[in-house]
């Protein structure tokens, strides 16, 4: 005995290889940074682990790049060639730097934190991984007070500091969000991987407005369409309910069939470009 559901299947399986064949097209849409990350763009998965190597003892050139044009930049902390890297899924990124926005660029679920910082990393084919972290207020932060008492002022300043534990800088719980975006400074490439850490580090208000005071306009991009791009996420409970692959592949056939009886219907099936657009 065949149930209707059973006899559906193979059908289903050919409109969907249909859909996932056409997705090269749809990636072509904008892929920029930063975004909302909210319950319903995101969905729960195992994650591959990141394995930072960091110095806990290592020398920071901190400058201020100002603003220059509309989009402004931060005061960032160079680190030494070696310093630190990251590995994720046998890839292995160097830092470079990093930086801070205020506000926060990223959003979580329409939150607007006081600051996020950036740790910027690169494989030796130059692909860039950004490790995000949004700024709370709370306590003083210890590894960062010595720099944010003591921020350049201009762009002809730079401040060294040594000593500093870049370990500091990470959570103990690494669980995360990621997705594929961009640059949110120009040129705004793409490309980037993003793994936003879902613990926040604290900062003390004077240490946020020692910041903020800086750059009073604000140092951080609006907010950018997803255009069709999902979060993956290890946050337990996080992500809203998604249907499992097998749903989401005859969710995907039933909309297919739906597009493909109202083509038929309208005499149109067979027009170079919506054949094309399929396949
Ligand atoms: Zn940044």
């Amino acid at each position: 005995m065949i149930t209707p559901s059973t006899r559906l299947l193979p059908l289903a399986s050919i409109v969907s290889a249909l859909f996932l064949s056409g997705m090269p097209a749809a990636q072509a849409a904008p892929q920029q940074s930063p975004i909302d990350i909210t319950a319903q763009n995101t969905k729960f998965q195992q994650l591959s682990p990141m394995l930072f190597d960091l110095s806990s003892d290592t020398t920071l050139s901190v400058i201020n790049n100002g603003s220059p044009g509309v989009f402004k930049t931060a005061a960032r902390a160079n680190v030494d060639a070696g310093a630190g890297s990251v590995t994720v899924d046998g890839d292995t990124y160097q830092l470079a730097q990093f930086h801070f926005h205020t506000p926060a660029e990223h959003l979580e679920n329409g939150k607007v934190f006081p600051m996020e910082m950036h740790m910027v990393f690169e494989d030796p084919s130059k692909n860039i991984l950004v490790v995000g972290r949004w700024v709370e207020e709370g306590a003083s932060n210890a590894a960062l007070e010595p720099i944010f008492s003591d921020l350049p002022k201009t762009t002809t300043q730079t401040h060294v500091f040594n000593h500093f534990d870049l370990n500091a800088l990470l959570p103990s719980n690494l669980e995360s969000f990621r997705y594929d975006g961009s640059l949110t400074t120009p040129d705004f490439n793409e490309g980037v991987k993003w793994i936003d850490l879902a613990q926040p580090m604290q900062m003390s208000a004077a240490e946020i407005n020692a910041y903020s005071s800086l750059f009073p306009n604000g140092d951080a991009r609006e907010i950018q369409d997803l255009n069709g791009r999902i979060v993956l996420t290890d946050v337990p409970g996080f992500a809203s309910a998604v249907p499992e692959p097998e749903t989401y592949a005859m969710l995907l056939a039933g909309l297919g069939l739906i597009g493909f009886a109202a083509r038929r219907k309208n005499g149109r099936l067979g027009k170079p470009g919506l054949v094309g657009s399929i396949a």
